[in-house]
């Protein structure tokens, strides 16, 4: 297992020390763990948003499927985000994926992702899940003067290549629209994405599931696994569970050992975040920043950010990459930092939450939904680069409608079916990601 992935980050009994935790509704439901030995058609492994979306989709098709998750329910990275229900999930510029998919099949990708913010929104519509939908669309906002000009360039690719519309905003704009930082020398503004409050949301996904007749076992981590001829046997700590076909939803907590077929092609990534205690609307106009809009900066290694329907703000950021409970504090210090750097007059506002979490990024840089075995029984959807909350979604739900339906492959974009390839020498993954890092921060400050 990559060093980055330390045990520490594993205790799946552990509650999640997020702000995500102290405000969300309860979960209403009574979950068992697995016991004793059962079967099932499908068994999802993750009960998070790509697990539950697919386990909602599988149930209501009438499947008998039941989910295993190690911890509580959105206890992995869909508990725990910045709850930036919005599009981008893939960590190469479009150009490149033009290169690679052709310009079609990345135009179908494109409006997956549009397509899967627009998902969540109908779930909570038609579930009734409160995910505390907020604002409209998000904001880049040039961290250098040298990006501003891009940013001319991208609005009309965008236009030209998708029919995306998007607002060009000058430091001025910036002013004018509560979304001032002395750092932020303009902006790009997309109509697509809301925040939501990703707990809540998670959470919601359960009770729809659970409702349309998915089984839900919470504290059953997946220990062994055996193939066998007629199907899969998954073993927990209380349980044996034999299903026909297995969905691995389990992104940036796959263990390493989690099965063969995923070993050396996943790069889990932390990323951080910090929340403070609600600031007054006096605080707010003091720094300029009103605006309930979702943001990041330009950097390669961004940072994103919001203010809460509550005042709060959220400002979260790359994780480091020692993910023992020692690298937590010096994160904590480190995020701080670009947050007061950013944000001067908030230098004395109280942090009330500091946490972390996995994101999953694949080699070739963009989300993997599919088979994993010729017999078509094992598959998987994860990687989706710091970007899953929709696309966890959607994704979430191609993969069942792709289990129950093998021409359903022919309807995805190409993009997130070709292949999860395998990391050169994956043992030095923890080494390329330092790499990354370095290289990216040396070009973010140029
Ligand atoms: C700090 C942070 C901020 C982020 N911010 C955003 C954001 O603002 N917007 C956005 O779109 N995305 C964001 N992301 C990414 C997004 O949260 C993920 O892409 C998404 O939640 C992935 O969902 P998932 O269901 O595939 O995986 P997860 O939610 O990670 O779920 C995987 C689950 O698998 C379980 N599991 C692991 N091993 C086993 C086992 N052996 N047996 C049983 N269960 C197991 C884990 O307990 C976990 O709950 C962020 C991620 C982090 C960590």
């Amino acid at each position: 297992m990559p060093s980055t992935t330390h045990p520490h980050a594993f205790h799946f009994d552990r509650p999640v020390d997020s702000y995500w935790e102290a405000s969300a509704d309860p979960l209403g439901l009574d979950l068992s763990t697995l016991e004793g030995n059962l079967s099932c058609e499908v068994a999802v492994i993750g009960g998070g948003f790509t697990g539950l979306s697919a386990a909602l989709e599988l149930a209501a098709r009438g499947v008998d499927v039941r989910v295993l998750e190690a911890g509580p329910i959105g206890w992995g990275a869909s508990g725990r985000n910045g709850g930036f229900a919005c599009i981008g999930s893939h960590k190469r510029s479009y150009a490149s994926l033009i290169k690679s998919y052709g310009l079609d099949e990345t135009k179908r990708f494109h409006h997956a992702m549009a397509e899967s913010v627009e998902l969540v929104r109908e779930l909570c519509a038609s579930h009734g899940i409160d995910a505390w939908i907020t604002g409209q669309g998000e904001v880049t906002l040039a961290h250098l003067p040298n990006r501003v000009e891009g940013f001319r360039e991208e609005q009309a690719f965008l236009r030209a290549t998708f029919g995306e519309e998007t607002e060009f905003l000058s430091a001025g704009d910036l002013k004018a629209q509560g979304l001032w930082g002395p750092n932020f020398h303009g902006g790009l503004r997309s109509t697509i994405g809301f925040g939501v409050h990703p707990l809540n949301y998670v959470r919601g996904l359960a009770r729809a599931a659970h409702r349309a007749g998915a089984q839900i076992h919470s504290r059953s981590q997946v220990m062994r696994w055996e193939e066998h001829e007629d199907g899969h046997i998954l073993t927990t700590a209380q349980g044996r569970l034999k299903a026909k076909q297995v969905l691995i939803a389990t992104n940036g907590y796959t263990p390493e050992d989690m099965s063969w077929r995923h070993a050396g092609r996943l790069m889990p990534a932390l990323s951080s975040i910090i929340v403070t205690r609600p600031l007054t609307l006096e605080e707010r106009e003091a720094q300029g920043w009103t605006s309930e809009l979702m943001a990041y900066d330009s950097r390669n290694l961004l940072h994103y950010f919001r203010l809460l329907p509550n005042g709060r703000f959220l400002f979260g950021g790359r994780g480091g990459t020692d993910a023992s409970d020692d690298g937590a504090e010096p994160r904590r210090l480190s995020l701080t930092e670009s947050f007061h750097e950013l944000f001067p007059a908030w230098r004395d506002v109280e942090i009330t939450h500091f946490w972390r979490g996995f994101v999953c990024l694949a080699y070739d840089l963009v989300p993997y939904v599919g088979a994993m075995d010729e017999k078509k029984s094992v598959w998987t959807s994860l990687a989706y680069h710091g970007n899953g909350v929709a696309m966890a979604t959607w994704c979430g739900r191609a993969a069942a409608r792709m289990m129950l339906d093998r021409s359903a492959r022919a309807a995805m974009p190409a993009v997130l079916t070709r292949r999860l390839s395998r990391f050169p020498l994956p043992m030095f993954r923890p080494l390329y990601l330092k790499g990354a890092y370095l290289w990216y921060g040396w070009q973010d400050g140029r």
